[in-house]
């Protein structure tokens, strides 16, 4: 069954055919580690995850990087506001989203190249670039000279003149042109920074997925994945440099971006109080309702976050494990589980989710009418193509014995910042003892207090 994916790049779904069909290719733009991601992060790797899930099936190998961004100025901020090395922040955050990633089932990349251990080729690639006349030097930064490189704006469909012009913002004094973007940029003793041909320094943002995508998956991959946000400039920047730095070659043949999330309507962002974080949604509900809910909806357009939604797709939930557990004593058949081929088929046309998960609720549906082991091992292999229905039907259903009463506890947070803000130290401290007794642990932060089911 031939795959079909959207490529931004040429605004068309085309069949997909990889440059060597030995060795698929695939990028994803990883997190930035300074902080827990919020759910809207999550979109991306969960849906991609879908996605390599199906390239498996199809080819004998997939090379799937998804990189982890460990120098950034958010990290700098985050590590002096807190008085610790940049490396504390880095680790631990990068290990959350590992965590974070694997309660929503989305597997491991095969590779998750770091930026700072990718100093080396991110200097020889800006070398490359300077030799080419496609960067310069000015004032301890190297910047990419947009002017150079006509295909600018082509992904984006931006006007290359106006990038260039760039409109209302005050200029740099080293830049050339306005639309020009930094590849190195120069560190001061507090900051980190490595000895470079133009001083001791730290790269910019865009070059580290242009080097690690080289170092691990060659000067061209098959796809490039991310989220729309970063189209412009992160992706346009990226086609820039890698084309550029190797002579012309197509860096990624397709493109594909994921649709943000809204949240009740709106978007969300800190003053309307509506960030939510994947560590603390793992610990209210049911994880495979979270991963239900982001492939709910087709991958490029946007989508609605709201409890209901969660909600809902609990249900859906709870009515396809229950037929599995009503057909818990039946045996499947031996071998491998079948892939559904209505499935398959509505993966294969551009990731139709949301198709494959109405024929998934058409299997679990046939399953509870014929109660057959052909029935049940179907409705097993098409949840599996979709990173569903894994988990015994037993242990969904008890999972409600685990939960916490987050509105709960959110109240009684709320109660303690109250005496705090009174400073009634004391009042604070009797809230803390009694989320504490209920195994609630609380965390004050530059972003507030978080709380988490104390381990153990
Ligand atoms: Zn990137």
């Amino acid at each position: 069954m031939p795959i079909s994916l959207y490529n931004s790049l040429t605004r068309r779904t085309e069949p997909f055919a990889p440059l060597d069909p030995e060795r698929v290719t695939m990028y994803l733009c990883g997190p930035t580690v300074y902080n827990y991601v919020h759910i809207g992060n999550a979109r991306g790797p969960v849906v991609f995850d879908v996605l390599v899930r199906l390239l498996r099936r199809h080819y004998p190998q997939v090379l799937y990087a998804r990189n982890i961004t460990d120098v950034d100025d958010k990290i700098n901020t985050a590590a002096q506001q807190q008085g610790v090395p940049i490396g504390t922040i880095t680790g631990r955050f990068a290990q959350a989203y590992r965590e974070d990633m694997a309660g929503l089932g989305v597997a491991p990349p095969d590779i998750e190249p770091h930026a700072t251990t990718h100093i080396g080729p991110i200097i020889t690639m800006i070398e490359s670039l300077l030799d080419s006349g496609h960067a310069y030097a000015a004032e301890g930064h190297v910047l990419f000279d947009v002017g150079s490189f006509p295909a600018y704006g082509e992904l984006s469909g931006r006007d290359p003149e106006e990038l260039l012009a760039g409109a209302r913002v005050e200029v740099a004094p080293y830049k050339r042109n306005a639309g020009d973007f930094v590849l190195w940029k120069p560190s001061t003793s507090d900051l980190p920074g490595w000895d470079s041909p133009w001083g001791v320094g730290r790269p910019g943002w865009h070059i580290e997925c242009s080097a690690m995508s080289a170092a691990h998956l060659g000067d061209t991959i098959d796809i490039h994945a991310g989220g729309v946000d970063l189209l412009f400039p992160h992706h346009e920047n990226e086609i820039a440099q890698s084309t550029c730095a190797h002579g012309g070659k197509v860096f990624a043949r397709w493109w594909m971006h994921n649709g943000m999330l809204t949240f009740d309507g709106r978007k969300m962002s800190k003053s309307l109080g509506n960030v939510l974080l994947v560590h603390e949604l793992l610990q209210l509900h049911p994880p495979e309702a979270l991963r239900l809910r982001l492939l709910s909806g087709h991958y490029r357009q946007p989508l609605d976050w709201s409890e209901a939604a969660i909600t809902q797709a609990t249900s859906t939930l709870d009515g396809w494990y229950r037929v599995l557990r009503d057909l818990a004593g039946v045996e499947l058949p031996a071998g491998e589980l079948p892939v559904p081929e209505r499935i398959e088929a509505a993966l294969c046309d551009d990731l139709n989710t949301p198709q494959a998960l109405a024929e998934l609720s058409v299997l679990a549906d046939a399953a509870r009418q014929s109660g057959s082991a052909e029935a049940k091992a179907t409705l097993l292999g098409g949840g599996a193509l979709l990173g569903l229905l894994q988990q015994d039907a037993e242990a969904w259903f008890r999972r409600g014995e685990s939960t916490v009463d987050a509105a709960h506890i959110e109240e009684l947070l709320q109660q303690r910042q109250a005496a705090r803000a009174a400073r009634d130290f004391a009042r604070a401290d009797t809230i803390r003892d009694e989320l504490a007794a209920m195994n609630i642990a609380i965390e004050d932060g530059a972003q507030g207090t978080r709380w988490s089911v104390a381990k153990g």
